[in-house]
C-alpha cells in the first residue's frame, strides 16, 4: 500500500455507509489449535487422569527447558503466578509493590489480593515498559517489590530495576504474560533469577486456554510455590493416586493447579513457539513497512542482545493529525470488520484505583498519552496474508479519510 495512492483516493468508510475492507470479523488475537492439541487433548480425556497428573509434568520439564531455567510450575492461570509470587516473598499487609499503570488489571489486582497496596509508576514514552526513573520516586521503606510488566513483549531496562532493586533490598517480580521467548542481555526472559509469571490465556503466544506458569532457579521458592498451588498440601492427588498415602495441611493455600487436559493443550503450542515467534515477526515487519509515513508511530525494532516476542503490535495515532479519536478510530476500523484492542487504559484511571487508593487523572502523563493514543492491531500466527492486507487497507482507509 502506498501512501500517495491511498491519500488521493478518499473511500468511504463502512462506518458511514461504504463497503467493509472484508466480509468476515477478523479477531485481534486469533488463537491457533491444530489436530495436535485435539488429539493430545483426547488421549488425555481417554486417559482416566484429567487433573494435575502426567501431562502437566511433562509440560513443566519441557517449559523449563524452553527458558534453560531449574523450575517451572503449572499454574492455572498467569495471574495465580504473580500472586503466588508474592506470597513467596513474604509480601502482604503494609507492604508496597511498585508496579506499571500501563498494563493488565491482572499486575496491580494479584498485588492489592496479596493484601499490599499497588504503587503505580509511569512508563517511558517510546518502550511504553516501567520507567526506571519514576521507580525510583516511589520507592519508601515500606516497599517490598517491583513487577514490571514486558509491555507487548518488548524486555523492560532490566539492568536499572535490578540497580534499584539491589540498593534497596528488594525483590524483582516479572509479570511475563506477554515476554514468552523474549531475550534480554542474550537470556530468555524467566531466567534472569526473578520470579516470572507467564500466561497461556487464549490470545497469549502460546495458550493452554487458561493457565499460566512460574519459573524460578531457586528450589525451595519453588517448593513452596508448589504447595501452595496445591491447597497447601504435603502431597498431590496424582502422587496419593499411585501411593496411597496421606497428606498434611502445611499451609492454608489455594486451588491454582493446571489441568492435564490444559497442558495436553500446552504442549504442542510450546513445540511450534519458535517457529511462530518468527512468524509473528513478519508480520510485525510487514505492518511496520506498510504504514511507513502515516500518522501514526508504529513499534521500534529492538537489537541489543535483546528480543521481542511480538505479542501484540502497537500503534501510537497521531490524534493532532486526524478528526477522529481513538475509540472512534477502533469503531471504524470494528465496522471494516477488523477487530482491535485498546492496551491499556492506565489502571490508574479504573475505578476501584481511583476510588481505593486516590489515584487521579494527571498523575501519570507518559502513559495517560500512550493510554488515548495506543491500539492494538491484529497479530497471531494464525493470520493469513489476506488478514494482513485486510489490516493494513482497512487502518490506511480509515486514517486517509479522516486525516486533516
Ligand atoms: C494476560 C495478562 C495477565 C493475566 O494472565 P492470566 O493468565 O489470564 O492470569 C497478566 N498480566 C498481563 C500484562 C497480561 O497481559
Amino acid at each position: 500500500m502506498n501512501k500517495f495512492d491511498s491519500k488521493m483516493v478518499r473511500i468511504k468508510p463502512a462506518i458511514l455507509g461504504g463497503d467493509p475492507v472484508r466480509q468476515d470479523y477478523l479477531i485481534f488475537g486469533k488463537p491457533e489449535i491444530k489436530d495436535e492439541e485435539i488429539n493430545e487433548v483426547a488421549s488425555v480425556l481417554k486417559s482416566g487422569w484429567i487433573g494435575t497428573g502426567p501431562k502437566t509434568q511433562l509440560f513443566e520439564k519441557e517449559f523449563a527447558e524452553y527458558i534453560g531455567v531449574k523450575h517451572a510450575l503449572a499454574l492455572s492461570s498467569c495471574t495465580a503466578g504473580l500472586h503466588l509470587a508474592l506470597l513467596v516473598h513474604g509480601i502482604g499487609r503494609e507492604d508496597e509493590v511498585i508496579t506499571t499503570t500501563f498494563t493488565f488489571a491482572a499486575t496491580a489486582n494479584a498485588i492489592h489480593c496479596a493484601g499490599a497496596v499497588p504503587v503505580f509508576a509511569d512508563i517511558n514514552p517510546f518502550s511504553f515498559n516501567i520507567s526506571p526513573e519514576s521507580v525510583k520516586e516511589k520507592i519508601t521503606r515500606k516497599t517490598k517489590a517491583i513487577i514490571p510488566v514486558h509491555f507487548s513483549g518488548r524486555p523492560c531496562d532490566m539492568r536499572s530495576l535490578e540497580e534499584i532493586a539491589k540498593e534497596n533490598g528488594i525483590a524483582i517480580i516479572e509479570d511475563a504474560a506477554h515476554a514468552l521467548g523474549a531475550e534480554y542481555g542474550g537470556r530468555k526472559i524467566g531466567n534472569l533469577g526473578n520470579l516470572t509469571s507467564f500466561s497461556f490465556y487464549p490470545n497469549k503466544t502460546i495458550t493452554s486456554i487458561k493457565g499460566g506458569m512460574l519459573t524460578t532457579d531457586d528450589d525451595e521458592l519453588a517448593r513452596q510455590i508448589k504447595i501452595l498451588s496445591n491447597q497447601g498440601l504435603s502431597s498431590t492427588a496424582y502422587e496419593r493416586h499411585r501411593n496411597d498415602n496421606a497428606y498434611e495441611i502445611c499451609v492454608p493455600g489455594f486451588e491454582y493447579s493446571m489441568t492435564d487436559v490444559q497442558a495436553a493443550v500446552g504442549l504442542p503450542q510450546l513445540k511450534r513457539l519458535e517457529y511462530n515467534l518468527k512468524k509473528r515477526e513478519k508480520i510485525c515487519m510487514l505492518y511496520n513497512d506498510a504504514f511507513k509515513g502515516l500518522p501514526l508511530d508504529t513499534p521500534e525494532i529492538i537489537g541489543n542482545n535483546q528480543m521481542h516476542s511480538y505479542h501484540l503490535y502497537n500503534i501510537l495515532l497521531h490524534l493532532d493529525e486526524m478528526s477522529i479519536s481513538r475509540d472512534n478510530f477502533k469503531q471504524a476500523l470494528e465496522a471494516e470488520n477488523i477487530g482491535s484492542g485498546v492496551h491499556y487504559i492506565p489502571l490508574h484511571l479504573h475505578k476501584f484505583y481511583r476510588d481505593h487508593y486516590g489515584y487521579k487523572k494527571g498523575d501519570f502523563p507518559c502513559a495517560e498519552h500512550a493510554g488515548e493514543r495506543i491500539l492494538s492491531l491484529p497479530l497471531s500466527h494464525a493470520l493469513g496474508s489476506d488478514d494482513i492486507e485486510d489490516v493494513v487497507n482497512g487502518v490506511t482507509k480509515i486514517i486517509t479519510y479522516y486525516q486533516k
